[in-house]
């Protein structure tokens, strides 16, 4: 926390804050670079204290300083027409729970202190440094738009997708909508041991029964209507202790109707010792599996899974070496893996090939190995090893007034929660340099009225937030009529097309 941090959360007015709030100094813009969880956090964060900074002025009965610091703004500006960024192309459609964040974010968009503009690219329709003369403060929160590559023969054989791309067109994001996965083959193979893999997974498999009530897309359900998949093995390079899922979506997929695990008795026996001492997520998670793969079922379980139609398993200490092609050379027939010993031990264990190969079957191969970040303005340090932006606190090195937030902050793991917390971590950082005056607020900026001749002058033609409540009426209306939460269009032009652009 940097000086007065906790002056924001406190109940009287302290130094730093009092200087702040008796200077001349203008009404602050800010602006934020994308719509999913950790700009939405980041702009409800910043809102919320200066609120309460106006609040003060009101209360110390001041109306010059309720001018200035009650007029404070935050615009919010996304690539796509609609908003919300993974919990609208990444969260899974059958965890509708977890979208339920998007009623907060709804909120601070409806904030008269906020505005969003949709359909605006950073990078390309604007550049960062024209922001930065239209705002006090520029906030990066772009997320990870690209994913990690295998780095392996075959990989671009047809049959073969990054796990990004096939959960956006399950998820309706309008660049992967031509992805048109063959799922005619009876397997398919996962590479990741982590949450998205088994999200996928459980696409795979689920039920259509449940699908339907879910809001995937309609195009993705006709083609999972028609799949032959029915058996599902995810594939890690370590072993049970390094998984990165968690139990609930473990559970989720021990639980799925019509499916049966195979887990193999082999890979779970002794670890109940190395579990001891563990964490207790991860020793609740590995007590799981080890149930799972080594406790006799029940007679009724035994019916039940050996009628189940379809199976999915878990195969440990196998790295991806080579996707091996069909005899016309035209798809996936296999990957061929690498047969790893572990080097030791916990989350720091590392994965050695032993030199053994084996050839695991498959028609589809989804890459689930991570999303990654990329660059957005040359005018932007980016760290391409790392993949995120440089920073400290949120802070982009180098360059004051310019900060960041979430999976570009700090890598695309961890779910919204920690998406939350390092987003106001972020909001923080930019309140402090406000306070202490770090921030250059000698002049007031003039930010959307600045950018929109811009945009304007490039035929760039905004979506507002009230336009993206039309779309969102108009899919839930859609929805309804299929018996589902909404049907997303999936089409930007549509979009457009739907508002009157
Ligand atoms: P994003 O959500 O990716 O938001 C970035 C936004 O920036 C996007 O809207 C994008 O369109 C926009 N943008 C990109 N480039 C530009 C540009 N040039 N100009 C303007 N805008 C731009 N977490 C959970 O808690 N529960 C879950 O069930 C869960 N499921 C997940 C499933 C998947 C498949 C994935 C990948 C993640 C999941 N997560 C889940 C994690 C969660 O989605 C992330 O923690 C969170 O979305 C990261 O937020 P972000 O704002 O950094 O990135």
């Amino acid at each position: 926390m940097g000086p007065g941090g906790a002056c924001w959360r406190g109940g009287g007015v302290p130094g730093g804050l009092k200087r702040w709030l008796s200077s001349a100094a203008p009404a602050p813009r800010v602006c934020v670079v994308g719509s999913g969880p950790a700009g939405f956090y980041t702009a409800q964060h910043i809102l919320k204290v200066l609120a309460h900074v106006a609040f003060l002025s009101f209360s110390l009965n001041c109306d010059f300083l309720l001018q200035h610091h009650g007029g404070a703004q935050v615009d919010i500006y996304e690539k796509l027409p609609v908003p919300f960024g993974l919990v609208r192309f990444g969260v899974a459609p059958d965890h509708p729970e977890v979208k339920n964040v998007t009623n907060t974010f709804t909120q601070t968009a409806r904030s008269e202190r906020c505005a969003y503009y949709g359909n605006v690219t950073v990078g390309r329709d604007i550049t960062v440094p024209e922001l930065q003369q239209a705002y006090h403060a520029v906030v990066l929160s772009y997320g990870a738009e690209d994913n990690r590559v295998l780095g392996i023969p075959g990989e671009n054989l047809s049959g073969v997708h990054s796990a990004r791309a096939f959960v956006g067109w399950y998820n309706g994001l309008p660049e992967n909508q031509d992805l048109k996965p063959d799922l005619s083959c009876e397997t398919a193979l996962i590479l990741g041991h982590g949450n998205v893999a088994l999200d996928i997974a459980r696409i795979l498999l689920s039920p259509l029964q449940l699908l339907r009530k879910t809001d995937i897309t309609a195009g993705s359900l006709a083609a999972l209507t028609c799949s032959k998949v029915k058996r599902v093995w995810l594939v890690g390079r370590r072993g049970p202790l390094q998984v990165a899922f968690t139990i609930k979506e473990l559970r989720e997929m021990i639980n799925l109707p019509g499916t049966r695990p195979v887990l193999s008795p082999a890979d779970f026996t002794g670890l109940e010792n190395a579990i001891k001492d563990a964490p207790r997520p991860r020793k609740r998670l590995t007590e799981l599996m080890i149930k799972t793969a080594l406790e006799k079922p029940g007679e009724k379980t035994v019916e039940v899974q050996a009628a189940a139609p379809r199976e999915w398993g878990l195969k440990f200490q196998r790295s991806p070496q080579e996707v091996l092609p069909s005899t016309d050379g035209t798809r996936v027939r296999g990957v061929r893996m690498a047969l790893t010993r572990l080097e030791g031990s916990g989350d720091s264990a590392k994965a050695i090939p032993t030199g053994d190969v084996e050839d695991l079957e498959c028609g589809l191969v989804l890459s689930s190995i991570g999303y990654r970040s990329l660059p957005l303005d040359p005018a932007v340090p980016f760290d391409a090893q790392r993949g995120v932006i440089p920073n400290s606190s949120g802070r982009v090195e180098g360059v004051p007034g310019l900060y960041c937030s979430g999976w570009v902050k700090r890598g695309p793991t961890g779910v919204i929660i920690t998406t939350m917390n390092d987003s106001f971590d972020t909001a923080q950082s930019v309140l402090e340099d406000l306070q202490v005056g770090t921030l250059d607020m000698s002049s007031s900026r003039e930010g959307f009225g600045a950018v929109e001749s811009i945009l304007r002058s490039r035929g760039v033609r905004p979506v507002s937030f009230s336009d993206w409540e039309k779309i969102d009426a108009a899919e839930v209306a859609r929805g309804k009529a299929a018996g589902k939460p909404r049907e997303k269009i999936v089409d930007p032009q549509e979009m457009l097309q739907l508002i009157g652009h």
